[in-house]
């Protein structure tokens, strides 16, 4: 598997294995956990780590290819020919698949549900997991996903279980792609959620779950900013050493 990390940025934190500082950023579909850790990454100066993009890119490999996602052994069989590769320009996470960079096109609720499918399976995400380690073993990192404090970073200083009602995940979720122009309907988002977290808490590999020492945040009544200042409390209270401005 390919594996890189390039910035154009010269603000991030690279210390030496020991000064590392890991935040983990786990939580359900729509809770606005990608533009919450990426603000947070962007104050903190470290690298944003969006995991379930990866699976996206898996999910997208395997549409491409004409295979069904509901096909376990197919799959498995194939996530070995997915080439993923992680770099970093501008501060934005950019995604390639076999060399192409594909960050906007795993973006569609197609692919979504159907990363939601492919993450189930244990091959899927043995074929993630080094990838997702290594980008946190130089860089000071803030990674967001389904298990990042449960399996990837079993050992993050920092872990936050980022949540709010399906409802109001919704509603965002709505309002988004209403700003792009994109045609929806509420209720189908919702139901979409629902069955999306159905799905992530209930499968055998990796489920979606509050590690022990997690900070549950429940942004249902809270803003951005609101958000955001928790995230970096928690940092500060797990021993992140920072100036009390970055998060006034
Ligand atoms: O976060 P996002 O919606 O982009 O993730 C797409 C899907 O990838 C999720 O529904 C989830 O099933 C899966 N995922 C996962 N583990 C992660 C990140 C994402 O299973 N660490």
């Amino acid at each position: 598997m390919e594996e890189s990390v390039s910035s154009t940025e010269n603000n991030w934190i690279k210390r030496d294995e020991e000064g590392i500082f890991r935040i983990a950023v786990d939580g359900p579909a729509g809770a606005g956990k990608s533009t919450i850790a990426r603000m947070v990454a962007h104050r903190l100066g470290f690298i944003y780590v969006d995991t379930g993009a990866m699976y996206r890119a898996v999910a997208l490999f395997c549409i491409q290819k004409g295979i069904c996602t509901e096909d376990k052994e197919a799959v498995e069989q194939a996530v070995g020919e997915a080439h993923i590769t992680i770099c970093h320009k501008n501060g934005m996470q950019q995604v390639l698949l076999n060399g192409q960079d594909v960050s906007g096109e795993i973006r569609t609720e197609e692919v979504g549900n159907a990363a939601s499918a492919v993450s189930a399976y244990p091959a899927v995400r043995a074929h993630l997991l080094n990838l997702q380690r290594n980008l946190a073993k130089e860089h000071s990192v803030i990674m967001d996903g389904r298990d990042i404090g449960t399996c990837v970073l079993p050992d993050a200083e920092a872990k936050v279980f980022l949540t709010a009602s399906s409802h109001v995940r919704a509603i965002r979720r709505y309002k988004e792609l209403k700003e792009k122009g994109i045609m929806c309907n509420l209720e189908e988002i919702e139901q979409d959620i629902i069955e999306r977290d159905r799905r992530d808490m209930n499968r055998e590999a990796s489920p979606l779950v509050q590690a022990a020492d997690a900070v549950l945040l429940d942004s249902s009544e809270m803003d951005i900013n609101q958000v955001i200042s928790s995230i970096i409390q928690v940092a500060v209270s797990r021993g992140l050493p920072i100036d009390p401005s970055v998060w006034r």
